[in-house]
């Protein structure tokens, strides 16, 4: 194609090797990636104010007739000030702009132009310093809405406009629009270099939405592209078909019976697996809803099929714990399930190994265990299934690591991080979605109250009576210790915050070691304990199982028992300095108590006396489900913690993420569509191949690279 469009920036009047350099400091390099340069705002300057009646302080436009001719007076060396006078009907205004003495031959006297900039009242007289002008040269009205493009040194605003008009020309003959009719009918949606010529030149607001729609809509729907053409792309086939998906027997040993959403997700499953194309899956829902029987449910119908199946967790407790609780049920129905983690002598991990890789008669069936299943000496004779537990808390890498101890793997990941259904997409796009949006009956709700330090008392009196009737207290803290200056950097990452959040007010941080030692003396014939991220994983490991085990009454800690624990026998979490912590982090928190027969209880303890603070808070205590929390956290804080909480997901949606229209906060509904439409163009066009347009701009903005998960 010798489409102008694509010629190199210089291609341009006036675009020299100094401003393609600029340029290329923004990225642009050709004259279509002018076009897509999108503004960073837009200055209204259609709504024109008599001098009288502007508003202090603020941005607005005024028209204005030179009433003095502009002089040039040298202030200090380097340092020159352009004066002049210009009014209206309702008074006089003095302009000064400094250093640019060319002005003098703009600014002729008696013609008229448009200021936009901030107005300032001194006596009778008003002034302005500096402000944009344009000229009314009464042939063409002036534009209402004024682009305000993102700019670099050597750049300025009016190059861009005036380089982009010319751009725009030639877009009007070579821009080729990529978007196949029926969905831009579909939606309503305007023709590309319609839109592209409001977003430089909008005639109204309302004109300007409806062009950004169109944009925003080909952005999600290209991106929704590349996510699931290259999940499709990698679908090859030869998985192990798991064929005996009967589990009845199975269902028929647990105390409960599934609920509905379980059900659905079985079935979600069962159906992938039973295909000869890998299944990747995740399995979504809320902490205590119960993902675990339904990969146990996968795992069986692997090895009633005569393959073996593998569970990853992220911790050594969590392992052990899937371990005691699946393999006697593994057993009744015989199957063999080892268990593999590091903290095993070597002799233990050698035979675990030797079991998996034998042969059909002595071999187990499955393997439980952390990342200790990575290691290059553990193979399989013939894995079908893995499954990752938590998984926000491995690495792409590692979770591919596993799946190549098999070929074509079915993977199935679970996570317990409720993330809103537009990041869900954008995160997982790729992945296959089932998601458990049901709690199972039965369930006592964690009463949870926010209190500040004067409570204080009241609540020790409270662990002490929760321990006294039996029960076991959580209390989580922020920090590690309190004196050591790194472990404040360390903690606000660990709890995805950036200090400058913290402001306006910043309590002092409660420390898990400082708040250990002060508890004991307080409750001395309490059993007290503590945990954090900077031990060494036995030493956590041993705490956490004595508490388990119920030597321990209370356990103080830092965020590391976020994940997946279950302790049924606790019934108090109390989390310090709780405006510290993400709202779905805390709803993770507290979804540590509650899960056995006690009455449990969440307190929040915060002194904030931020509003934005304080209404986060406040959501927690009034409801218990995680979604309605997440959108809280959503629209309250940015996507910026469910990225860092799913950082597992991989490095890309670091660029998925920066969508240089769409806005995942605002443009859901468009997601939605982009997404169904991706899904419905892959199963007409594989490939793309008969939309040749479509697939490039698809290539070209999301590249492979950005848009793929394993
Ligand atoms: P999570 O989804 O957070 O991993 P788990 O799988 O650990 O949740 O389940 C939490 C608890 O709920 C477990 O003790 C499990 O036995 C129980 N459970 C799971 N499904 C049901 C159900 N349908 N009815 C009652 N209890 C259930
Ligand atoms: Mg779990």
């Amino acid at each position: 194609m010798s489409s102008r469009i694509h010629e190199p920036i210089t291609a341009l009047h006036g675009v020299g090797p100094a401003r393609a350099k600029a340029y290329a400091r923004l990225g642009i390099r050709t004259v279509e990636d002018l076009l897509f340069h999108y503004p960073r705002s837009y200055e209204n300057r259609g709504d024109v104010r008599l001098l009288a009646n502007v508003a202090e302080n603020e941005k607005q436009a005024t028209v204005l007739t030179v009433g003095s001719a502009p002089r040039v007076a040298r202030i200090r060396r380097g340092m020159n000030l352009l004066k002049f006078r210009a009014y209206d009907e309702s008074g006089t205004c003095e302009i000064t702009y400094f250093n640019q003495d060319f002005l003098r031959s703009v600014f002729t006297l008696g013609e008229e132009f448009r200021f936009y900039g901030k107005v300032e009242k001194k006596g009778k007289n008003y002034t302005m310093s500096s402000p944009a002008y344009e000229a009314c040269d009464g042939k063409k009205a002036l534009a209402p809405l004024v682009p305000i493009y993102p700019t670099t040194e050597g750049l300025s605003q009016n190059q861009i406009k005036t380089n982009l008009s010319e751009v725009l020309r030639i877009a009007r003959t070579d821009l080729v629009d990529f978007l196949p009719d029926e969905y831009r009918l579909a939606h309503r949606l305007q023709s590309l270099h319609s839109a592209l010529t409001e977003i430089h030149a909008p005639v109204s607001f309302e004109s300007l939405a409806a062009a950004k729609r169109r944009l925003v809509y080909d952005e999600l729907l290209l991106f929704a592209l590349a996510m699931r053409g290259s999940s499709k792309k990698q679908k090859q086939h030869g998985a192990k078909k798991c064929l005996a998906r009967d589990i009845s027997k199975f269902l028929d040993l647990l105390p409960y019976s599934l609920t509905n959403a379980q059900k659905r997700s079985i079935r979600d499953i069962s159906n992938d697996i039973s295909t000869d194309i890998p299944m990747s899956r995740i399995l979504v829902g809320d902490v205590g809803c119960g993902k675990t029987v339904c990969a146990a449910s996968a795992m069986l119908m692997a090895v009633q099929s005569g393959y073996q199946a593998a569970l990853m967790a992220p911790t050594e407790i969590l392992a052990r714990q899937h371990y005691a609780d699946l393999a006697p049920l593994f057993e009744q129905l015989g199957y063999r399930t080892e268990l593999l983690v590091g903290a095993l002598t070597e002799k233990k991990k050698k035979e675990a190994r030797a079991s998996l890789s034998g042969d059909k008669n002595t071999r187990a069936d499955i393997v439980i265990g952390t990342q200790a299943l990575l290691t290059d000496t553990v193979s399989f004779a013939e894995l079908a299934l893995i499954v990752i537990d938590e998984q926000h808390r491995f690495g792409v890498d590692q979770r591919k690591i596993l799946a190549e101890k098999g070929e074509h793997t079915h993977v199935l990941v679970m996570s317990a991080t409720p993330i809103p259904r537009s990041l869900a997409l954008t995160l997982y796009g790729d992945l296959d979605i089932s998601k458990i949006d049901e709690i199972p009956p039965g369930r006592q709700a964690v009463d949870t109250y926010l209190v500040g330090e004067s409570y204080r008392e009241r609540l020790e009196n409270f662990i002490r009576k929760q321990v006294s009737e039996g029960g076991q207290v959580y209390v989580v803290c922020p920090a590690v210790e309190e004196k050591d200056p790194d472990d404040g950097d360390v903690m606000f990452e660990d709890i995805g915050l950036s200090p400058d959040e913290f402001l306006p007010e910043k309590p002092p941080l409660k420390s898990a070691v400082e708040y250990a030692k002060t508890l004991s003396e307080r409750l001395p014939d309490l059993r007290i304990a503590f945990v954090h991220g900077k031990m060494k994983s036995a030493d956590k490991d041993r705490v956490m199982t004595e508490f388990a085990a119920g030597g321990v009454d209370v356990l103080v800690s830092t965020t590391v028992i976020e994940v997946g624990v279950n302790v049924p026998n606790a019934c108090l979490m109390i989390v310090e300095n709780a405006e510290r912590f993400g709202l779905s982090q805390l709803h993770q928190l507290r979804g540590r108590v509650g899960r056995g027969n006690r009455k449990s209880y969440c307190v929040l303890v915060s002194d904030s006396k931020g509003e934005t603070a304080r209404e986060r808070l406040s959501t927690l205590c009034r409801t218990h489900d995680g979604y309605e929390i997440a959108e809280k956290d959503l629209s309250l804080r940015g996507p910026g913690d469910f990225l860092r909480a799913s950082s597992g997901v991989g490095l890309r949606q670091s660029g998925a993420l920066t969508f240089r229209i769409a806005d995942l906060c605002r443009d859901t509904d468009l997601l939605k569509n982009a997404f169904a439409d991706a899904e419905e163009l892959l199963a007409k066009h594989p490939d793309l191949t008969e939309l040749p347009a479509l697939r490039e701009e698809m290539q070209k903005r999301f590249s492979p690279d950005t848009a793929s998960i394993t």
